[in-house]
This record gives structure tokens, sequence and C-alpha cells, in this order.
């Protein structure tokens, strides 16, 4: 993907920078600083963390690491207000961080967090660095592996809204499936109650794969695993087709934004 022709403001960002530090000498003048906006939950969170830093030594070898702004909120009162529906006043908040994640030198912006893109309109209206959509980000990869038809599971809010399921159908012409009522119900409840407090119970684990199974039976030939958390409780193998992470994909892509320039 040529990223100065698909993002501008990302090369914006990154030649100001230069002009900041100078000409560029070597490899680390080139990379890119991450924006991250976590804590929702902030057990996904270490994970975005680890991955970025893994791929940043990966990419550029030796004591390389990524470059960091991580602004990380009280999931506490983001979850109260999502299930409360205040949505804008959580999209206030978050769009709030977003600024200090930019004014502490983020290039880009990456949201830690599927369901919390519903408000990304919000956010990206207060920064003027790029915002790195994790919804396209994993359409992306769906797409270039030629599969058409895929089964979604996340919390209510991305399993049923348009923000995200409609993002996969209208702008990458996927065909998404979602459990059923209690499938989903599963789903959201093990998010909230469990996963999001770190606890890891097996029963659930065989819970999502007899959701995943199902959605397989009706034709679903992977499957997104739509919340940043639920990688912490499944396993690629313990599934019956094949598994797109979106916290790996959006770390990953994080990683090839920053260092685009100076591989
Ligand atoms: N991290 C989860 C997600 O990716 C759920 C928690 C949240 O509501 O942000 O959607």
């Amino acid at each position: 993907m040529n990223l100065a022709q698909h993002h501008p403001k990302l090369y914006r960002a990154s030649s100001a920078t230069n002009e900041r530090t100078g000409p560029a000498s070597g490899k680390e003048e080139t990379v890119k600083t991450i924006g991250l906006l976590g804590g929702m939950s902030w057990e996904s969170t270490q994970t975005y963390y680890r991955l970025i830093n893994e791929g940043v030594k990966q990419a550029l070898g030796g004591l390389h690491s990524a470059k960091i702004a991580l602004y990380s909120v009280d999931f506490h009162e983001i979850e109260l207000l999502q299930h409360a529906g205040k949505w804008d006043e959580a999209g206030r908040i978050l769009g709030q961080a977003a600024e200090r994640v930019e004014a502490a030198g983020a290039d880009f912006f990456v949201l830690c967090t599927n369901t919390m893109h519903k408000v990304a309109p919000l956010i990206e209206k207060k920064i003027a660095i790029p915002l790195l959509h994790i919804a396209d980000a994993t359409a992306e990869e769906i797409t270039q592996a030629g599969i058409e038809t895929v089964g979604l599971l996340g919390t209510r809010f991305t399993m049923e809204e348009d923000f995200y399921r409609g993002r996969l159908e209208e702008r990458h012409g996927l065909r998404v499936l979602i459990p059923d009522e209690d499938g989903r119900e599963i789903v959201h409840r093990v998010i909230y109650q469990e996963l999001c407090l770190g606890k890891i119970i097996p029963q659930s684990r065989d819970r999502y794969v007899e959701v995943i199974t199902e959605l397989a039976n009706q034709g679903a030939e992977a499957v997104i695993l739509g919340c940043t958390e639920i990688s912490l409780l499944l396993e690629a193998e313990s599934c019956p087709i094949r598994v797109f992470d979106t916290t790996e994909i959006h770390a990953q892509k994080a990683v090839e934004w920053a260092t685009a320039d100076a591989r």
C-alpha cells in the first residue's frame, strides 16, 4: 500500500517530525511515533504494547523498540457510558484523550478497542493525525486472503450495529454473519464479565468454539475476533475455521505504518 497516497495526513505529520529533528541520519529518525489510546480494557492494551514492540524489533533488528505515546483511560467510566447509551459523552472523553496523545508527539493514532470505533468520527474531529481504523485493517487482510463470508464476534455493539459490521459490508464488500441471540449474549457477557477482568475460563472457551462452529455451519469461511480481548481466551488452533484477530492485525499494521520509511 502506498501510504503517502492513502494517508497524506500521516506524511505531513512525519515530515513535521523530521523538520524538528533535522535531516534523517539513521533508521530511528524515520520511524514514526505510534499514538495508542488504551485501557479498554488494559488487559488487551498490554497485548498491543508487546506486539508492537516485538514487531518493530523484528522489522528493524537489534535493540530497536517502538516509539509509543500511550494514554490509558479508566474503563469503568467508559463502560458505564456505553451501557447507558451515552456515546457522545464517551466520545468527548476519548476525543480529549486523543488530543493528549497527539500533543505527546504521536504521528498517527491507534484506538485499542473495536467497540469504541463507534465514536471514531468524534475522535477524528479532534486530531490532525490519521486514525488507523481497526475494521479497515482487518478487512484488508480478509479480502487479501480471498475470503468473502466471515463471522464476527465482539461486543453486542460491534456485532449488531452498523459502525462496524456495516463498514465491513459496505466499504469492503464482505458478507458478515453474526451469532444468534443466545450466541451474542454469551459472547458479550464473557467479554465484560470475564475477559476485561482478566478471567480466562475454559468453559467459556468451549462456548466460543461452539458459537464459531455454528457460524461455520452457516457458511462463514473465517471468523473475526472483533474484540481486542478475545485472543486472550481463544487460540487459532482451537477454532474450526481461520481466525482474524483484530488485536494482532491492528498492532501489525501500526508497525507497518511506523516503520514504512525505515526498512
Ligand atoms: N476491547 C473490546 C473491543 O475490542 C471491548 C471493550 C470495549 O468496549 O472497548 O471491543
